[in-house]
């Protein structure tokens, strides 16, 4: 036996992401309603823009990523000089991790906190850190009682995933705030475009008034255009330069560029999915309260739907299935019981409703 090369510390604990799953056997027609995805997809804008772009695949993509974060810049009334663009907001989250945690330090994030976090700080050789929530919500106190002198980023996504849950932005000033200065703060606003909250700004404000706090986005969402891995991140001055130098030169494709630079753009496409989306979100919620499902209110584009028991939750799980709704089991993010559901189009949202009501009654 030849002896094997062994990886860096941290990557074998790593459980590999499980994504949301997209088919079930058996079904003729299948609903996917458990990654999050736009259910109305992109602006017609993006997919022109990405058709258009087919010409020129053998054009190296502007690695400066300038069109697309000006245009960022413009809809946020932000500095353009301060926007990162990445594939997907996780390949922010990663080099995040490969920039600022290591082995002895620690990265922290929240008992229901979205899985890839941990995963990242492992993959740098740090330690994830989890700390509590209160009922499902963010204990800013927790998160505060959870930092170490080795501690050097705390994600936290507000509204989180899988919960759905918002809190305060008082709160969220008051962590900035209180975190000792070793410690980045980094906000995840993968659902920010859905919240209609007076005032909410997914903390670019933060970030501009603070030397602490980088924003996440994402085009994945509220901009249907998960398979183009697109994201961004607005940061302090200092933070992007250190990001500008991890990232490789060609990170995003012309193609990802175009369609969200359109994506961007089309603010009423944009408003139209969101406004779609709280419609349906409100009358599902109130369709299974009535059914006996209970659920914190939402502030993202889906629910998390809590059945009785964990038993309940299964077979609830499986008479979706069976009706070719696939929806997501967070038993894995410590919410055993609860089931994650996509708000999808009017259709896929009745559909959930009406099996979700039998289902209930017939028990
Ligand atoms: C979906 C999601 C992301 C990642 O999105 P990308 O597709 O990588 O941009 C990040 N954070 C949370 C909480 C998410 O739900």
């Amino acid at each position: 036996m030849t002896q094997q090369i062994a990886p860096q510390p941290g990557i074998l604990d790593v459980t590999p992401y499980v994504q949301g799953e997209a088919g079930t056997p058996g079904a003729n027609r299948v609903v996917k309603l458990s990654a999050n995805e736009n259910p109305l997809g992109p602006s017609a804008a993006a997919q022109e823009a990405y058709r258009a772009l087919s010409g020129e695949l053998a054009v190296y993509p502007d690695g400066g990523h300038g069109a697309l974060r000006r245009a960022i810049a413009d809809l946020h009334g932000i500095d353009a000089d301060r926007i990162v663009c990445g594939a997907g907001s996780d390949e922010i989250l990663s080099m995040l991790c490969q920039a600022y945690a290591g082995p002895g330090l620690e990265i922290l994030h929240t008992e229901h906190g979205f899985a890839m976090y941990a995963i990242y700080g492992k993959i740098a050789g740090a330690t994830p850190v989890v700390v509590p929530e209160d009922t499902r919500r963010t204990d800013v106190d927790a998160i505060l009682a959870g930092v170490t002198e080795r501690t050097r980023l705390v994600f936290l996504a507000n509204p989180n995933n899988p919960t759905g849950t918002l809190i305060p932005d008082a709160e969220i000033e008051r962590l900035a705030d209180s975190l000792p200065p070793h410690v980045l703060l980094v906000m995840d606003g993968a659902y920010a475009e859905f919240v209609r909250e007076p005032g909410y700004d997914g903390y670019a404000s933060l970030v501009d008034r603070r030397d602490n706090v980088v924003m996440t986005r994402t085009f994945s969402k509220a901009y249907g255009l998960g398979g183009l891995r697109i994201g961004w991140a607005y940061c302090p001055a200092h933070v992007a330069d250190v990001l500008s130098r991890v990232r490789g030169p060609f990170n995003v494709t012309a193609a990802a560029l175009a369609a969200a630079e359109a994506a961007v753009r089309d603010t009423a496409w944009t408003e139209h999915c969101v406004i779609q989306n709280e419609v349906w979100r409100e009358w599902l919620a109130r369709e299974l309260r009535r059914a006996g499902i209970e659920s914190d209110p939402s502030h993202a584009n889906f629910i998390c739907a809590r059945f009785p028991d964990p038993a309940t939750a299964k077979a609830a799980d499986a008479a979706l299935r069976d009706r070719g709704l696939i929806v997501r089991d967070v038993s894995g993010y410590n919410l055993p019981g609860c089931l994650r559901i996509t708000v999808g189009d009017e259709a896929a949202v009745r559909a959930v409703a009406d099996t979700l009501t039998r289902f209930m009654a017939s028990r």
